[in-house]
């Protein structure tokens, strides 16, 4: 007897695993797993989605044009090199089936966001982890890892899940040292609500060049992950691979109305940045006084490092938490198993977040 067997790379993926939605027997939970933003979706968001149900029999615009020229406009971008994706998680897998294939090296730093290490096994590329410094990307030991192989680098900028950034001057040091066929992609998730001067979420360098791409979401600050909407700003031939290979009719209706109200809906965006700006400084200082020491953050999240020891590890931590009905994050898969990755919420479940620490801590 003989069996279908997969390519080589698909059975070393391990599967994707969510941040937890529930707690067995608890009916209100405070989910702070998956860095959705705090404020959930903007309002004119969800009034545009509702209003595309009675058309939901038409298909959708392939291309996304309307929702193309809405980030174009919002952005200062041509919306001519914005290719639309069902999450930016698409446009990572796209980018590598574009780029890479067996035999082919993906470049990225050792606690990176997951998605790339399966985007790249999935094409049965070999995957190269660079060393990181202080829990943040590092330029230097990236480009001492480049091969003749190397295909495409993904740098998360700020990265998930340590929350850590590398600025503008070190990414454009990043590029220089690439060879130009080498395509790098910053994927910057959570750039809307780094306050840093010295940070950049990657525009300028896509225009600079023929080889550098820029990824976004409408996952995070615009509370829109249950759509799956994302989106790349790229070179002219990397938006024409991009399109080439997605699925023609990849964004849904509905999620191209709600992510059109979502861009321009300012106001929400602002009140999502301030409440940020509050209480992601407010939670780091509270649960490092605590005693756990919190990896500065300019995300929506903190990720925060437990004892060794049984008793007051982070498994100790997730399961104490689970009794005020807090989920923060496991991050084992990213080879930090000491850690939990914490999303910035509401008030209310900050103070009871750091109610339940403070209790933990003793
Ligand atoms: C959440 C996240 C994404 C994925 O977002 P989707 O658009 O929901 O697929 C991409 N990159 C990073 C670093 C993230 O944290």
């Amino acid at each position: 007897m003989s069996e279908p067997t997969p390519r080589p790379g698909i059975l070393e993926i391990a599967p994707y695993v969510p941040g937890d939605s529930s707690i067995p027997g608890k009916a209100r939970t405070i989910k702070l797993s998956s860095n959705e933003g705090a404020l959930g979706p903007s309002p004119a968001a969800m009034r545009a989605l509702a209003e595309t149900a009675a058309d939901i029999h038409r298909y959708p615009d392939g291309g996304a044009a309307a929702l193309c020229e809405a980030i174009g406009r919002a952005h200062g971008l041509d919306p001519a090199r914005i290719v639309c994706g069902a999450g930016s998680d698409e446009l990572i897998t796209l980018l590598v089936r574009g780029y890479a294939g067996p035999d082919d090296e993906v470049l990225t730093h050792a606690h990176a966001f997951v998605m790339y290490r399966l985007a790249g096994l999935s094409v049965g590329a070999r995957v190269v982890e660079a060393p990181e410094r202080d829990l943040t990307a590092d330029v230097d030991a990236l480009l001492a890892a480049v091969t003749p192989r190397t295909r495409i680098v993904f740098i998360a900028n700020p990265n998930n899940p340590t929350g850590t950034y590398v600025p503008q001057a070190e990414l454009e040091r990043l590029r220089a040292g690439l060879p130009d066929d080498v395509v790098l992609v910053i994927d910057s998730a959570y750039a809307e609500y780094v306050t840093r001067n010295d940070y950049a979420a990657g525009e300028s360098l896509v225009d600079r060049g023929r080889n550098t791409v820029m990824t976004r979401t409408f996952s995070k600050i615009y509370g829109l992950g249950g759509v799956r909407l994302g989106w790349a700003y790229c070179p002219e031939p990397i938006a024409d691979v991009l399109h080439r290979i997605r699925s023609p009719f990849n964004i849904n209706a509905p999620a191209q109305a709600a992510g059109i109200a979502a861009v321009g809906d300012t106001d929400f965006l602002a009140r999502s940045r301030d409440h940020n700006a509050a209480w992601l400084p407010w939670i780091s200082e509270r649960i490092a006084a605590a005693g756990f020491p919190v990896t500065p953050s300019v995300g929506n999240f903190v990720l925060v490092e437990f004892a060794a020891e049984e008793g007051q590890n982070a498994e100790a931590a997730l399961a104490h938490l689970a009794r005020y009905g807090l989920i923060p994050r496991a991050v084992g898969g990213n080879r930090l198993p000491g850690h939990l990755r914490i999303t910035v919420g509401l008030e209310d479940e900050m103070r009871t977040l750091v109610e339940a620490i403070e209790a933990f801590a003793g």
